[in-house]
């Protein structure tokens, strides 16, 4: 694409209304560049993007990316698809198919202007995995038809795209396979553990943990992970992924709990909840990649981000409705 000013790219980032997606435009822009935000608003909201209303660089286009999208960009960061168990549950047919179908359309989108795509994969491509931590060349341990295959197999089913339209038709590919991230602009009922815990200590609620407690994950902060986004797709073409982005830190999900109980200083209690099924037991990304092929890890430990991610409920929790 003729481009009138050289350093100025136009960006496609769809799913950008959402919590990840609102990150990143926002270094986009200041980067620069103009981006074209494409969301059907399913679990994004124009809240994170309002901000952005009337910036001269910034569109927002409601679409769905089952359907094709013609647009004239410079590279595609495709995001767009539930991530939290409850929503990607909450229709799953619709799940596989914003996936797959969004992928081949993303795909023939970046395929006609000869443009870059950067895909964001997911560390559920492991599954309950039997290896730990999950290198990227670990084939994953997946249940095809159980509750969260939706999400897992369509988000696997969007790799085999990426790489067979590499392969096929020699298209420019960056996969990233990200791990649980938080940050401001969760969404507040969604389910995940860290926007759970943080509003359930700030209503002194009592906080959720699913089955006992010691299954582990690693969190890493939305800002460490854009990070590792641009630096991803600055990458010369040789690099195409997938490559794991997330924080190696492990915790325990009761360690998440005391923690959020001691820096919201909430007097909330710990209550146990049935565990879901197939819920992975342990999970923590082996970053080596990254740290080659990008010169990157995180830099923000847990306790800073959730103190960043406190205030953010903290201020928003009035207009929050109690779900
Ligand atoms: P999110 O739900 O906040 O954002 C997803 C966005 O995609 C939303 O704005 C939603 O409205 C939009 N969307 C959903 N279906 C769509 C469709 N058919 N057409 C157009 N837009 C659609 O979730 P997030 O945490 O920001 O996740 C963004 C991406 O990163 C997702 O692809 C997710 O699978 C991936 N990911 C996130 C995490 C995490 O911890 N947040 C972990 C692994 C992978
Ligand atoms: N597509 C799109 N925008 C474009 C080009 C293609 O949305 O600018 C969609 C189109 O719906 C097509 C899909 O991408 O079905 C895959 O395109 P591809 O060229 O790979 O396959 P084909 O058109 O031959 O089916
Ligand atoms: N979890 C929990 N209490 C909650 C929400 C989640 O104990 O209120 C657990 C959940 O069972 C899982 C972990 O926290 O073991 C992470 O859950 P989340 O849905 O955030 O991410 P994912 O399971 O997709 O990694």
């Amino acid at each position: 694409m003729t481009r009138l000013y050289d350093s100025r790219k136009r960006i496609l980032v769809t799913g950008g209304a959402g919590f990840l997606g609102s990150h990143l435009i926002d270094r986009l822009l200041d980067q620069g560049h103009e981006v074209i935000c494409a969301d059907n608003l399913f679990t994004g909201t124009k809240r994170n993007i309002e901000h952005l209303h009337g910036h001269p660089h910034f569109e927002f286009m409601r679409h769905d990316v089952t359907f094709p999208l013609y647009v004239e960009v410079d590279e595609i960061y495709n995001l767009a698809c539930p991530a939290s168990p409850i929503h990607y549950q909450h229709d799953p047919v619709q799940t596989t198919k914003t996936s797959v179908h969004g992928a081949i359309n993303m795909l023939g989108l970046a395929k006609r202007l000869r443009c870059r795509i950067f895909q964001a994969s997911t560390s559920e491509v492991y599954g309950d995995p039997s290896v730990h931590p999950q290198p990227e060349d670990y084939w994953g341990n997946v249940n095809p038809i159980g509750p969260r295959s939706c999400y897992d197999e369509g988000k696997r089913c969007a790799e085999t795209l990426f790489f067979d339209y590499w392969r096929q038709h020699n298209l420019d590919i960056k996969v990233v396979r990200i791990f649980n991230t938080y940050g401001p602009r969760m969404h507040h009922a969604d389910g995940r553990v860290v926007s759970n815990f943080i509003v359930q200590a700030l209503r002194g609620e009592p906080i959720t943990i699913f089955g006992d407690g010691q299954q582990t994950r690693s969190f890493c902060y939305v800002d460490d992970l854009v990070e590792g986004f641009l630096r991803m797709m600055e990458t010369d073409n040789s690099v195409t992924g997938p490559i794991n982005i997330g924080n190696p830190g492990e915790f325990t999900i009761r360690e998440l709990a005391e923690k959020t109980i001691q820096l919201t200083g909430s007097k909330s209690e710990l209550v146990q909840m049935p565990l879901p099924a197939d819920d992975p037991k342990q999970r923590q990304p082996d970053i080596t990649k990254a740290r080659e092929a990008l010169s990157w890890e995180p830099t923000i430990e847990l306790e800073e981000g959730l103190t960043r991610t406190i205030e953010y409920f903290k201020k928003r929790l009035p207009e929050l409705v109690e779900v």
